[in-house]
């Protein structure tokens, strides 16, 4: 199948093959001829399946005979509105409009908050075809009167699971009913939750289901790794694993902004070209962190689930779970960042055992069998010799002799070294984990990857690998050396 024989106009033609775009993607031969016919739609499409340009070149065919070259703002009415959950989103969409449109004479502008109103409302008063917005800004420019949705006739809900996550619905029905002389609606989401399917029925005319995979399934070029491992050996196992996999490009996830400003400090002091990107941070820094991380100056982003929503990073070969998400749904939109339109790509999360409950909610969402693989080195219950709190511990005495203690003499207490040195490793014995101590008996041996997945009920499984290494069942492993 080629997008001419899907009936698509010369100059959309042109701005597609101008993508590099050989034939249409799965969710695109589906949608295009259905939108083009005028009928509703409920696409359950995940993020990477080329949705964008499946819902906005049948838009953009639909909308040309009333491409004008007139100044007059009344030629340019908003004649297609696109809502998104995020700002991102948002950006990335118009992007996409903006390159598909590039051919005709449609305007297309894009508004969302986090940015002064007043620099929006220029363009939208000169008039625009087609506006991609956030709900909230959409509704300022509503009460500023700087937009008008009569003559609306075609709206877009992308990503409605997450706009009515983020506590949209009330501003999405106001503005279906702002929408007076809406024709066709067209509804994506990756899961269908009652409230969006009470949503399809207040407000869609016998919509058209297209299913391009099964619902909550995760991406079959994604392939997915777990990793057991204690919270507090998270960042060395992190910092390990980047450098193992020699990653130049990471979205890491934290489910929180303060842990994912935290990880970003800590890598940074490690030396990772890294930063952060939340709702907290400004949207002019947001937007250039993002580029910074497209063109590769960026080598690792740590993101919140809200900020990463949406990034059209393509080719990203690795996403990191530093921490699973509270809401299993949040799994798959976050480990759809990789293995995007056909490309492969790996996505990593790190399992503490107080995760447990997230873990099981996952695996019953994307009924997959999921292993918990350690890794060697990392195997809860037990610390190698060398790890940062040995170190520090080292260092700390180190600091002791230079400052000019009494050989073999504590300077404050004149006690011998030795005991004082016996008492800061009691105190690190108290606070520590009587398994901390044992050193891994594991170390330097690698699991071969074809390892057999553990016992299926995940709460064994966790359980059984943060057993002391001796209460461990027997796994069969090759020898190969150490792998740190
Ligand atoms: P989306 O799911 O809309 O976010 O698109 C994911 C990525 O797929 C984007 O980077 C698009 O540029 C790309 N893409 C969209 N359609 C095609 C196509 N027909 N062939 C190849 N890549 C595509």
């Amino acid at each position: 199948m080629t997008f001419a024989a899907l009936g698509l106009a010369p100059e959309l033609l042109k701005a597609v093959s101008e993508q590099g775009y050989e034939n249409p993607t799965p969710i695109q031969a589906a949608a295009i001829p259905v939108v083009l016919a005028g009928q509703d739609v409920l696409g359950a499409a995940q993020t990477g399946t080329g949705k964008t340009a499946a819902f906005t070149l049948p838009i953009l065919q639909r909308l040309l005979k009333h491409a004008s070259s007139s100044v007059s703002p009344a030629k340019h009415p908003i004649r297609a509105l696109v809502l998104t959950p995020t700002r991102e989103l948002a950006d990335q969409v118009h992007d996409s409009v903006t390159t598909y449109a590039k051919y005709s004479k449609l305007r297309n502008h894009v508004v969302y908050g986090g940015v002064d109103i007043k620099g929006q409302i220029p363009a939208l008063r000169s008039g625009v075809e087609i506006l991609v917005a956030t709900p909230g800004r959409l509704l300022d420019h509503i009460e500023q009167k700087s937009v008008n949705l009569s003559q609306v006739e075609i709206l877009v809900l992308d990503e409605a699971d997450r706009m009515l996550d983020m506590g949209f619905i009330l501003d999405i029905r106001r503005i279906f009913n702002l929408c007076t002389a809406r024709k066709q609606t067209l509804l994506f989401s990756a899961t269908f939750a009652p409230e969006i399917k009470k949503l399809a029925d207040d407000f869609m005319s016998s919509p058209q289901l297209i299913q391009v995979e099964r619902q909550n399934s995760t991406n079959e070029s994604v392939k997915q790794e777990l990793h057991p491992v204690e919270s507090y050996r998270k960042k060395a196992l992190l910092a390990h694993l980047i450098r193992l996999h020699e990653m130049e490009q990471v979205i890491v996830f934290t489910r929180t902004k303060q842990n994912a400003d935290q990880l970003s400090r800590d890598l940074k002091r490690d030396g990772f070209a890294v930063e952060a990107i939340h709702g907290d941070r400004e949207q002019r820094a947001r937007m250039e962190t993002l580029a910074g991380f497209k063109e590769g100056r960026v080598k690792v982003l740590v993101a919140t689930d809200v900020a990463a929503r949406g990034l059209d990073i393509s080719d990203l070969p690795f996403v990191v779970n530093f921490e699973l998400p509270n809401n299993p749904e949040d799994y798959v939109h976050r480990i759809g960042r990789t293995g995007r339109a056909g490309a492969t790509g790996v996505a990593i999360s790190l399992v503490a055992p107080e995760e447990e409950k997230a873990f099981e909610q996952i695996r019953k969402l994307i009924k997959k069998d999921l292993a918990l693989i350690p890794v060697p080195g990392f195997s809860p219950g037990t610390e190698q010799l060398g790890t940062p709190r040995r170190d520090d511990f080292a260092a700390r005495t180190d600091r002791g002799s230079s400052r000019g203690e009494r050989a073999g003499r504590d300077a404050r207490t004149d006690r011998p070294r030795s005991e004082r040195d016996g008492q800061r490793r009691d105190a690190y014995a108290e606070r520590a984990p009587r398994r901390d101590r044992d050193i891994d008996p594991m170390a330097g041996v690698v699991f071969p990857t074809n390892l057999p997945p553990l016992p299926a009920r995940p709460q064994q499984q966790i359980a059984a690998l943060f057993l002391p290494p001796k209460a461990r069942p027997p796994v069969v492993a090759v020898e190969t050396g150490s792998e740190e």
